[in-house]
């Protein structure tokens, strides 16, 4: 899963992108609302996070110019103030959730596996397919039990295979969704994390549908 992240005060997006990254995302980080808004038209992303007060364009109208460009990826803004009618003004420029600063970084984390997980159809926190669980509070996967020890790009694309387990996922969209901006791309290496997880979850864990991509392998 992908995540953008956009704070202007520099140590607090930070210390989000490293808490976010050890729970197995890549995340692209802006500053600032001009930034926010070349990578929200130009990337794919699972969700952002957004903060309203931002240098050169406001966080409302970065969010507006999202959604009248029909981009609907799900958005959780922050604000400084709690008050009412920023969180109806957010709301209604098409903001997905709000949190108020100071906030608790576990309490944005859950948020945002939240709206990816309804983004993606999804009811549980934990994903189940047959005997393999995903879960995306801790990055654990196991299999028929068993802890399973992935690599984090291995978990990143097993991630999103299972959030869109009821669809096929091409190596485009794959590539897309587990690297950050800044990361070179390579979409063979999407073929090499496929080869490794089905070693390790079983070589019908993973199906590839020729000439279209990936999807999850029969339960
Ligand atoms: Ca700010």
């Amino acid at each position: 899963m992908r995540l953008l992240i956009v704070e202007d005060e520099e140590r607090l997006a930070r210390n989000l992108a490293a808490m976010f990254e050890s729970s197995g995302y890549a995340v692209d980080l802006a500053f600032d609302g001009e930034r926010a808004e070349r990578l929200l038209c130009d990337e794919r992303y699972d969700a952002a996070i957004l903060d309203l007060g931002l240098p050169k364009i406001d966080g409302v109208t970065v969010l507006r110019r999202c959604r009248s460009a029909s981009n609907a990826v799900p958005i959780l803004v922050l604000s400084a103030r709690g008050s009412w009618h920023e969180k109806v003004e957010a709301i209604d420029s098409g903001a997905d959730d709000f949190v108020v600063k100071p906030f608790q970084i576990e309490e944005v984390m859950a948020r945002v596996r939240a709206l990816i997980r309804r983004a993606a159809g999804q009811l549980q926190s934990e994903l189940r397919h047959g005997a393999l669980t995903l879960d995306p509070r801790t990055a654990k996967v196991t299999l028929g039990g068993a802890p399973m020890r992935l690599t984090s790009h291995e978990y990143r694309v097993l991630a999103y295979l299972m959030h869109h387990r009821d669809r096929v996922v091409s190596q485009i969209e794959l590539t897309e969704h587990i690297y950050a901006q800044d990361f070179e791309r390579d979409s063979n290496t999407v073929e090499v994390f496929i080869g490794r997880l089905r070693r390790k979850l079983g070589a019908t864990s993973i199906e590839t549908v020729r000439g279209l991509g990936y999807r999850m392998g029969a339960p």
